[in-house]
């Protein structure tokens, strides 16, 4: 058995669900779970509808008008019968929202974000799964949120495990046996059953979550890229091909930001040793990268690019020291604001931290921050990080750049800089 994911920017136009259906055709005597994401740029479109219902303006319905356009396009492309099933389907996805926009914007913003969001994931499974069975691969639509429980915190839902990989053992091997399975990457929902989603980009996590609970044999993320790479192509002309990675490199890298696999998707793999395949979906013979158990490490050094940096630097008033009680302090406020660290620095007077340029809630937190310590801050900066580093890598980038702070241990290297 194994899992296969499909992130938006593989079933954008209705080109990549044809293409989708070649992947899942190559592997047709296989047991597939198949987990897909929102098409294209649908999240954000729904994020920004969101926004603009609960601010009240118009722009709202316009949003979801051209949501459904978008979707209901690419459903004609697909089934140019109009008595297709999907089409009707397709457009009842949508009525949820419709009810929400009918009503003002009540209830708590990130609860109302989720009920809306989740809809990119259950329409483009709709599409995806009847897809699959009008080219004749036998494929069951499942709602995720039968089997992922999560507790209530909403955009950022903690998966319940125990209860998740009961729901799965019980009901998907036995359903795997006669079909493929397609369900939606990113959602989740709560003992009320109401929808959660697990944070942006969380499909991968999903999959990972699903191949845990199913002891998979293998879960491929499909990309846009031909797997996972020493840079992102956005920032170096050069960049290599990592074709095996250790899970802990592979969680390193995540964590300080490379882009190409959610953070959270190694860990319940690596639990129970399944490996992680991430290979492009356009050249689908290519190797791409395997993750898994070795002691290997990195063959060559990686950067990750963190761009909108703010560097805040954070001084108690009375000029004491900086110690444990004020840390703690320090962090609960981050927590409480939802801000993540990304680079922290401590010294005798004064803790200095990176985090992201987010906007509002930065601009909170350091307001709270300001009641009682004296707070600095500088702007665009820029993070970068670079695993197994040495002098002429990071030479390599400080081309015109000036170091505003530095840390280094034996595998990775900090550098927040900024333009000259
Ligand atoms: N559709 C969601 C997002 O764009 C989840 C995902 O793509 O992984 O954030
Ligand atoms: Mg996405």
């Amino acid at each position: 058995m194994q899992v296969f994911k499909f992130g938006g920017a593989s079933v954008k136009d209705a080109e990549g669900v044809l293409n989708l259906g070649r992947i899942v055709g190559a592997h047709r005597d296989s047991m597939l779970l198949i987990v897909v994401s929102a098409m294209g740029k649908t999240t954000n479109l729904l994020e920004q509808l969101v926004q603009h219902h609960v601010n009240g303006t118009d722009s709202a319905a316009d949003l979801l008008e051209e949501t459904k356009r978008y979707h209901l396009a690419i459903a004609q492309q697909l089934f140019p019968d109009h008595d297709h099933p999907v089409h009707n389907e397709v457009a009842n996805r949508f009525v949820e929202i419709e009810w929400i926009l009918d009503e003002p914007p009540m209830d708590p913003y990130d609860y109302l974000y989720d009920q809306i969001v989740a809809v990119g994931e259950l329409v483009s499974t709709t599409i995806v799964s009847h897809y699959l069975n009008a080219i004749g691969l036998n494929s069951r639509w499942i709602d995720a949120r039968d089997y992922i429980l999560t507790d209530n915190t909403h955009r950022e839902g903690r998966v319940d495990w125990k209860v998740t990989a009961a729901r799965i053992q019980e009901r998907l091997p036995g359903l795997l046996e006669s079909q493929f399975l397609v369900t939606q990457g990113f959602i989740g929902s709560t003992s009320e059953n109401f929808t959660t989603t697990l944070g942006r980009e969380g499909s991968d996590y999903s999959a990972a979550i699903f191949a845990a609970c199913l002891g998979a044999e293998s879960l491929t993320i499909w990309k846009d890229v031909p797997g996972v790479l020493n840079a992102d192509p956005k920032w170096f002309d050069q960049t290599e091909l990592i074709p095996e990675l250790s899970y802990l490199d592979a969680i390193e890298l995540t964590y300080y930001g490379a882009t190409v696999i959610h953070p959270k998707t190694i860990k319940p793999l690596q639990n129970q040793n399944i490996p992680l395949f991430v290979k492009s979906f356009i050249d689908i013979e290519n190797g791409g990268t395997q993750i898994k158990s070795t002691n290997e490490s990195l063959p060559v050094p990686s950067f990750i690019f963190k761009v909108n940096q703010v560097l805040v630097s954070i001084l108690p008033k009375d000029f004491s020291f900086i110690v444990e009680d004020n840390l703690s302090d320090i962090f609960s406020r981050f927590h409480a604001h939802k801000i993540k660290v990304n680079m922290m620095h401590n010294s005798a007077v004064n803790f200095s931290v990176s985090i992201d340029d987010t906007g509002s809630n930065v601009s909170a937190l350091l307001h709270d921050l300001q009641g009682r310590y004296d707070v600095q801050f500088q702007n665009g900066l820029e993070l970068i990080t670079i695993r197994y580093y040495n002098q002429q890598t990071i030479d390599r980038v400080l081309i015109e750049k000036e170091i505003i702070m530095e840390l280094k241990d034996s595998y990775t290297c900090q550098l927040l800089v900024r333009k000259l």
